[in-house]
């Protein structure tokens, strides 16, 4: 007798993470597959880290107490309103499986976060993708127009990854109205340091018995080898994701790094501001080049490559530049991380060279 994997399980899509990088002709390298922070970590966050491995041999506090508190106090929301996990994907997964199971529906703007259906079908419910508008946005209309009665989760992601555009504020608040609110709405902010538009989401401001905001220390922060990721909500769902979460899975050295990275903000944020500004050098490239590349409130450009996606790719990965195709219909496409000025110079050079 074998061990009967649950369906749901069993046929689960993999998750596929960014290559590393080749080395190119010039012996150059760059992974920029990921949406990685490509600066090295803060001398002062590296040495509170190493402090934390002295400790090596003790579990970590498990209620996150620390970090949750320097969370709470710099949103303005109440310890309880907070869930420190293992990334921020790990508290989705978790956050999914407290509101859904079989026979309910999940919806969710496609293209978006790889992460989402594999998320929702491990719950066991059904995932309801919803096509982006042809600005490479959510379209909210056609979301609310999805909801039925076995809807019991609906998730935005601002800014949309892999296109790049964020939700305006005004129409994500007019349309967490609309929706029935006994039905979950996640907003995920994981790129939320990078937007520069003035009417992007907001989404703290939004959070409600039924609305949650997952942020995390991955991308703007530059800890994604370490995993911490959180969420703000309403203590209800806080507490329902704590409970779901593996016991412990914040390690030691992950809560110091995160908490010295709040400490570092204004260090961290100028970081972020030359990532800002390298992503308008990347998309006001390309755009002069012809591509017709969406808005990018993130660390990442989308290059609507259609049926050459994957020898436009190729030929990013000649040069040494490891970027993220997207060959699967519809819209397919590169995903390209903003990285050093040296890649993000390498990235106009290439598109030069591409054929149309
Ligand atoms: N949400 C989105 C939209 C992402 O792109 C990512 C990372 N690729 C995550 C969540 C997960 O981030 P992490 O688990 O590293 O916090």
């Amino acid at each position: 007798m074998v061990v009967s994997i649950r369906p749901a399980v069993a046929s689960v899509p993999v998750y596929r993470p960014g290559k590393p990088a080749p080395v190119g002709p010039d012996g150059v390298s760059f992974k920029l597959s990921s949406n990685e922070n490509p600066y090295p970590p803060l001398p002062g966050v590296l040495a509170a880290t190493q402090q934390a491995c002295e400790r090596m041999n003790r579990y970590p506090d498990m209620a996150n107490t620390e970090l949750t508190a320097e969370l709470a106090a710099k949103l303005g929301v109440g310890v309880d309103q907070i869930a420190v996990g293992t990334g921020s994907v790990a508290v989705l997964y978790s956050l999914l499986q407290a509101v859904a199971g079989a026979g309910d529906e999940v919806i969710y703007p496609w293209r978006s976060f790889e992460a989402y259906p594999i998320a929702v079908q491990l719950t066991g419910a059904r995932s309801v993708q919803v096509p982006n508008l042809s600005d490479a946005g959510h379209d909210l209309e056609a979301i609310r127009r999805a909801v039925s009665d076995a809807t019991k989760a609906i998730l935005i992601c601002t800014p949309n990854n892999p296109t790049g555009p964020a939700v305006d504020h005004d129409q994500l608040a007019a349309f967490i109205d609309d929706v029935p609110d006994h039905i979950m709405i996640i907003i995920d902010e994981a790129y939320l340091e990078f937007g520069t538009a003035p009417h992007r989401a907001r989404g703290l401001e939004l959070v409600r018995p039924n609305v949650a905001s997952l942020r995390t220390f991955s991308k703007a922060y530059g800890l994604a080898g370490f995993r911490v990721g959180y969420l703000v909500g309403d203590p209800q769902v806080a507490g329902a994701v704590r409970a779901v979460s593996a016991p412990f899975g914040v390690s030691l050295p992950a809560q110091a790094a995160a908490v010295a990275s709040l400490s570092a903000e204004d260090q961290l944020l100028e970081r972020v501001a030359e990532l800002i500004k390298e992503r308008s050098l990347v998309l006001d490239g390309l755009r002069d080049l012809g591509f017709a590349v969406p808005d990018s409130q993130s660390n990442f450009v989308w290059l609507p490559a259609g049926e050459r996606t994957a020898e436009y790719s190729d030929a990013f990965a000649a040069a040494g530049l490891i970027t993220r195709p997207f060959v699967d219909e519809p819209d397919a496409g590169i995903r390209i991380t903003v990285g050093e000025p040296e890649a993000n110079r390498l990235i106009l050079r290439v598109a030069e060279s591409l054929p149309r």
